[in-house]
């Protein structure tokens, strides 16, 4: 059994029920009664509901103390933002938890202290909850203690479910599309990218209504257990995120499966085929999630020699892969005779650079709570202006204005057209490409205002955790973080990023 204390802040106003001891007390009660492994230990309550409150916290002091004393091993508690005074004293207070082994849990913001990234979301949390609490903006507040106490599932709607006051419902639209992907995939046994050209083919609208599908979203849909009628949380622990060392959840960190915990959208028959395929294919590594390098590079690597940017160009290996080369744009135009830095950089080669970078950038803690709380607070407090621009379109637009340029480069070096008309069109197009930009950036600023503040941070913490993970598969956030990459005649390259004055250096 695991001996389990919840904290909470109370109101003793009596117009504020649902932040009331009584109120707490039920929803921590039937909270922890629905894990068989979970024994409440005690209720530590302090009066005031805000976490920058100055009230005393007898409670709050007595917890830490039972804590050291070895009475419960996991702390439930609401947000971060009410759980201790500031960023400085939530973070020192999961710390010292964690070395004595006992996890915290913040209900609301989905973290553990436990977790892999914990620690991090943690800090760009505590951060982003600090600087709310500051503006005293209107957060969702506890009343909805009432539905939660109902059957909580965290996380937001998908393709095929709506998640509403805590409950999953079958959105039937979706849903036909997932069972779609389901039978092709475990059934047919079509591939990810398969699944999506047909599904952007013929018509069909992503969750958040795109038409083009991808096979990354693919993937994401094929491994979640919701699908199955499932729910599962804390998959993983790791002691301490800056080792990066996941381990296996046996035990240390209470994981919850419940098994037909709503309506299933599929048969546990080819949810099972579906697992046991990925696994096979994860195993081949035959790259099904690959992704594009070719937005993230666009326009970032730049060359010493002639300032000039490098431009991408794709190139079948003699094994079959595909990469696309880098080379002064200079040199693609004019010859070694307008620049000679001679030096080609494939987008593989490019992106592990960056990998490596953001590696040793993910190990200076302050530096990224400082980059990336910055980046989201600017994305929440940019104005609203501009038309509605949908990215997916906007990027649509680049992704056929980068093809038409390919194909004059194409002509040009097949000897189709002349050099004077190259340039014109090449000059054309990126003129075009400019523009698109602007109004790209400008339309996903928005979204992320559109979509929500919880949304955003949601969306934050699963791309710096991936980043954290190595797995490095956010476009948007690599040519966020990405400044420029230059290369020089000797070969040797410089990697800068943004909002960081380290100057990262590799040979070539
Ligand atoms: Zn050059």
């Amino acid at each position: 059994m695991i001996q389990v204390a919840s904290y909470c802040r109370v109101s003793t106003d009596k117009e504020d029920q649902a932040n009331s001891f009584e109120a707490q007390q039920r929803f921590f009660e039937s909270y922890i009664a629905q894990n068989p492994d979970w024994e409440l230990y005690a209720i530590y309550a302090d009066e005031g509901t805000s976490g920058t409150s100055t009230k005393k916290r007898v409670q709050f002091n007595r917890m830490i103390s039972d804590a050291h004393a070895g009475k419960f091993q996991l702390i439930l508690t609401k947000e971060v933002s009410r759980f201790s005074r500031n960023i400085v004293d939530t973070l020192s207070y999961t710390r010292e938890l964690k070395a004595i082994g006992v996890a915290v849990e913040f209900l609301t913001d989905h973290i553990n202290s436990m977790d892999s990234d914990g620690e991090l979301r943690l800090s760009i949390m505590a951060a982003m909850a600090q600087e709310e609490s500051r503006k005293t903006s209107n957060r969702v507040v506890w009343g909805q203690t009432r539905q939660m106490e109902k059957g909580v599932v965290f996380g937001r709607s998908m393709l095929g479910y709506d998640v509403k006051d805590g409950k999953l419902t079958i959105e039937p639209e979706g849903a036909e599309i997932v069972r779609l992907i389901f039978r092709k995939y475990a059934l047919e046994q079509v591939g990810t990218t398969e699944i999506a050209r047909f599904l952007t083919r013929e018509g069909y609208r992503t969750y958040r209504g795109s038409a083009k599908w991808k096979s990354g979203a693919i993937i994401k849909i094929l491994k979640n257990e919701k699908y199955v009628g499932d729910l599962v949380q804390k998959k993983t622990y790791t002691p301490d995120y800056l080792t990066h060392e996941k381990k296996a959840n046996k035990g240390q960190v209470p994981q919850i499966r419940i098994e037909n915990h709503h309506d299933p959208i599929i048969t546990r028959e080819i949810w099972n085929l579906a697992q046991e395929r990925l696994e096979r294919n994860n195993k081949r590594g035959d790259g099904e999630a690959g992704h594009s390098n070719r937005y993230v590079f666009s326009g970032k690597i730049k060359c010493g020699q002639c300032g000039s940017s490098f431009v991408g160009r794709m190139k079948v290996l003699k094994d079959g892969t595909k990469v696309r080369r880098w080379s002064c744009g200079t040199t693609v135009s004019e010859g070694t005779a307008g620049c000679d830095v001679g030096k080609l950089v494939r987008d593989d080669d490019a992106m592990e650079m960056l990998k490596t970078a953001l590696r040793s950038f993910s190990l200076d803690e302050g530096a990224i709570i400082r980059n990336v709380t910055t980046l989201a607070l600017e994305a929440i407090q940019a104005g609203e202006s501009g038309a509605a621009d949908a990215p997916e379109r906007l990027q649509f637009e680049l992704d056929r204005l980068q093809q038409k340029k390919e194909a004059v480069m194409d002509s040009f070096f097949a000897g189709d057209i002349s050099k004077e008309d190259m340039l014109a069109m090449k000059g054309r197009y990126e003129a075009q490409e400019a523009t698109l930009r602007e109004r790209l950036e400008q339309a996903e600023k928005r979204l992320r205002q559109g979509c929500g503040r919880d949304q955003l941070k949601e969306a934050i913490q699963e791309e710096v955790a991936a980043l954290l993970n190595g797995e490095t598969e956010s476009e948007v956030l690599s040519k966020t973080l990405l400044k420029d990459l230059t290369v020089f005649k000797d070969r040797h390259m410089e990697l800068r990023l943004n909002h960081l004055p380290h100057v990262f250096r590799f040979a070539g």
